[in-house]
């Protein structure tokens, strides 16, 4: 008892210590914690259906998930895996590698794009943020091999380079290509992975969502792209009629995309795009294939092993399929009584956001008027959308179809998908997050909130937990999630979803410097030997910020409330024990400050806490008054 951890100086340890003295990480994950278990409980379940399902010992009359079965089967399916080994992916591979002049990558750009080869961009179909009644193409540049720009140039990012090297050299000895030509295209994916990264945008500028609305006229992304003929590849995906706006979500990489494809580097693409290629399909071939091409990841992750064949196959389909497999783990596992309880508790955390927009003091009325509309307008997904989108009756997995061919068709049908999306409006309906996933989002484009059926569990949320405990579980995540309509990047977004300014000028003032003082609380936090970067993680402090502040004033308004409760099991959700690397890779990358600093730091800016625990100026978890942030 002498050595233990005084809540007064880091509520943490003091709650999770013994927790995390037992707890493994899973040698297939890089971490576990709360919502990680809940996922690996989840899993199992999922699993044991699906080889129940797979064995017919078990039915289901959802459509989808028997195609997700057989699915799960092919991956299983190893001695056909094996036996067809690098084959199904040489055919598109020879098309790139074919490619030695502009001209003829023109030609290929449509078998290229429906084959899902690397391109030097990537479109996609997503809600239009200015108007959200309907969808645009977004364009953007592709993915850098290092998890940030940040990277390059660094010891850490040089050591991430050669593993990422060692793996391509492992993949490309089963392909066809020379000894040399091996070298070289490894060099040469290198070398146009370089020439990406000046370009493309750093984790920090992604954070900042409304600075990827900038329209482009069709001609001017075509120019920008010459000469890859963009405007010949939209009309043979789009028929006559194309998009004549777009919206450049990373505008640099756009603008000067066309320098990847002159002379000098129309070779270094080509090489880039067939290692990245071959590279992004391993996990559709053989066994050994599937191992090479995780190794880069692991590393990054410090995960250990990689999942068993059967997790494998499960993942796999419920990814695919993850929209009919979240009806089915609804249907099957959630219950009516703690919908409506939860219902009831949303309903009850918006009113109290109202009620804190009206005595708020920095707003003036038309803006407070603005904000408690926006709120009211929040619409509400809970559990499990009791039907899927109608893409997934499209898709269908033919008993004689290799894996790989069975995924191609599978993409096949979601980019036609993506396509038809550019001629209808926007489906409201539609679900972010499926049933089985344990997670909770905001959408500031639909204005609604989504708390699938799996996180409905303790310790966020049980019937058999008191409010107060409750109230610290899922009450702060729906509140947190509310809070996202209100935070750095939410509050651009009107009542409909759209982006608008509804603020009154010094009323944005006031949220912005708001916003810079929680910026400066977490800026520098030291973690795992590096440090917190407080512009990437505000917009989720903001939102953990405003989330605590109205349970917090629930809990006043509650029977019995028991403030000590609140604040452990507040504590408990962010239990979290992950590899050192994995910490350092979410530290520089994850929007989301590091799990124990999401329960240590916020709790320090309500003077509830403190009268909790009776923490003084002489224990850890305290700071002065004049430090202490409240924004909504
Ligand atoms: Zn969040």
């Amino acid at each position: 008892m002498e050595n233990k951890v005084r809540i007064q100086d880091d509520l943490y340890e003091a709650v999770n210590a013994e927790w995390l003295e037992t707890i493994e990480i899973p040698s297939d994950r890089p971490s576990t914690g709360a919502f990680s278990i809940l996922d690996q409980e989840v899993e199992k379940t999922m699993m044991a259906d699906f080889e129940a399902l797979a064995a017919g010992e078990k039915t289901t009359d959802i459509r989808e998930v028997n195609e997700a079965v057989k699915l799960y089967r092919k991956v299983l399916d190893t001695e056909r895996r094996n036996r067809e080994g690098v084959a199904p992916v040489m055919p598109l591979l020879h098309e790139i590698a074919g490619i030695d002049r502009k001209e003829v990558l023109n030609e290929k750009a449509e078998y290229l794009l429906r084959n899902e080869a690397s391109l030097p961009f990537i479109c996609g179909v997503e809600t239009d943020m200015m108007d959200t009644s309907k969808n645009s193409l977004i364009i953007a540049g592709p993915q850098q091999i290092l998890p940030d720009t940040t990277y390059y140039g660094t010891e850490s990012g040089t050591q991430m380079m050669e593993i990422y090297k060692d793996m391509a050299a492992q993949a490309l000895k089963f392909t066809d290509l020379t000894e040399q030509q091996q070298k070289q295209f490894i060099e040469d994916t290198v070398a146009f992975d370089a020439l990406l990264a000046q370009k493309v945008k750093s984790q920090v500028e992604w954070s900042e969502y409304v600075n990827c609305y900038n329209p482009m006229s069709v001609d001017e992304v075509a120019e920008s792209l010459q000469p890859f003929d963009f405007k010949a590849l939209l009309h043979k995906i789009c028929g006559e009629e194309i998009p004549q706006i777009i919206i450049a979500y990373d505008p640099k990489a756009t603008k000067e995309a066309s320098f990847y494809f002159n002379e000098e580097n129309l070779p270094l693409y080509v090489h880039w795009s067939y290692v990245t290629t071959l590279l992004s399909k391993t996990s559709m071939l053989s066994e050994e294939l599937y191992a090479i091409g995780t190794i880069y990841r692991r590393a990054l992750m410090g995960i250990e092993e990689n999942p068993s064949l059967q997790k494998q196959a499960y993942q796999k389909a419920s990814n695919c399929f993850s929209e009919p497999v979240g009806l089915y783990y609804g249907r099957t596992y959630f219950g009516e009584e703690a919908k409506k309880d939860v219902i009831d508790m949303v309903k009850k955390i918006i009113e109290a956001y109202k009620d804190r927009m009206r005595k708020n003091t920095f707003l003036q009325p038309e803006t407070k008027e603005k904000a408690i509309a926006k709120l009211s307008a929040i619409n509400i997904k809970m559990g499990y959308p009791d039907k899927v989108r109608d893409l997934y009756s499209r898709m269908t997995v033919n008993e004689e179809d290799s894996y790989y061919d069975a995924m191609s068709k599978i993409f096949e049908v979601m980019l036609e998908d993506e396509i038809a999306k550019l001629r209808r409006p926007v489906d409201r309906n539609t679900w972010l997050m499926p049933g089985h996933m344990v997670n909770a989002c905001y959408d500031p484009n639909r204005n609604d909130i989504t708390f699938p059926a799996a996180i409905l569990q303790k310790p966020f949320y049980s019937i058999n937990q008191s409010v107060s405990e409750n109230l610290g579980g899922i009450g702060a995540v729906i509140a947190h999630e509310i809070s996202h309509a209100f935070d750095n990047n939410g509050a651009h977004f009107d009542e409909k979803g759209n982006l608008f300014n509804w603020w009154k000028e010094e009323d944005e003032q006031a949220f912005k410097a708001l916003t810079a003082d929680m910026v400066k609380q977490w800026d520098g936090l030291p973690f795992c030997g590096d440090k917190v970067n407080g512009e990437l993680v505000v917009s989720e402090c903001i939102a953990d910020n405003g989330g605590m502040a109205v349970t917090i004033q629930i809990m006043h308004d509650t029977k019995d409330a028991d403030f000590k409760a609140y604040f452990t099991n507040w504590a408990r959700v962010w239990s979290n024990k992950a590899k050192k690397e994995y910490m350092l890779l979410l530290l520089k990358n994850d929007v989301h400050a590091p799990a124990k600093l999401r329960a240590n730091i916020p709790v320090r800016n309500f003077p509830e806490w403190y009268e909790a625990f009776g923490v003084t100026d002489k224990d850890e978890m305290y700071i002065a008054p004049e430090k202490r942030i409240v924004i909504w």
